[in-house]
């Protein structure tokens, strides 16, 4: 049985505003006072762990411990079977050039000639999600959507590798598709639906 979060206040461990907002949204039908780690002026720790489980711990535990308050963090990135799941947990950073801006589309590209001769076109997305409480208590769920690696990419809505993923059953990549057909289907969609599941909705 997950532990149930009876507390009024909790902590969004990101400095990524978009990211902020998404989850508070997320959170308004439980009337808790969500707080983000920037605004706290909270570190951001480093992503030293091997999964995206582990990275979401250790984020999630790093503004546990900050604040004292309960926090919730996500870890997720994009894998490709034909690569051998990457770049998987390094999705953010592969796609850093050697200035430190992303680029996407070099990054897509990168891909798709590292995996072009492969037949098997598999990929996939993972969120996973930590709930750390400042006694050291952590739930962690995950939430994986498959689909197929397509090339060249298509559609403008979405973020990160969106325009070269086409989700298992549609036809459009997650940037043709609305944003809201998205995020019925996403990843993260699935973690979230766990974690409120198991943690937020009433008994
Ligand atoms: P994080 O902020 O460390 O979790 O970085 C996750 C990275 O994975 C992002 O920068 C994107 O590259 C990729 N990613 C995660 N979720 C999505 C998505 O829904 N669409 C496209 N790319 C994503």
């Amino acid at each position: 049985m997950a532990r149930r979060f009876t507390e009024d206040r909790l902590v969004i461990a990101s400095h990524n505003d978009g990211k902020v907002h998404e989850i508070a949204q997320l959170l308004v039908p439980f009337s808790i006072v969500v707080e983000s780690a920037g605004a706290l002026g909270l570190l951001e720790p480093e992503e030293t762990g091997t999964s995206f489980a582990e990275n979401a711990i250790l984020k999630a535990r790093a503004s546990a411990d900050g604040s004292g308050w309960a926090a919730l963090a996500d870890d997720s990135g994009f894998s490709i079977a034909a690569l051998g799941g990457a770049p998987g947990i390094r999705a953010a950073r592969f796609a850093e050039r050697a200035d430190g801006v992303r680029d996407f589309e070099w990054a897509m590209e990168k891909l798709y000639k590292a995996s072009s001769d492969a037949e098997d076109k598999l990929a996939w997305f993972t969120c996973a999600l930590a709930l750390a409480w400042p006694d050291g208590h952590v739930e962690v769920f995950e939430g994986r959507v498959d689909g197929a690696l397509t090339w060249p990419p298509r559609g403008n809505l979405g973020f990160g590798y969106d325009p070269i993923f086409i989700p298992a059953g549609a036809q459009q990549t997650f940037a043709e598709m609305d944003p809201d057909a998205k995020h019925a289907i996403s990843h993260r969609a699935i973690a979230f639906r766990a974690l409120i599941n198991a943690c937020f909705a009433p008994a």
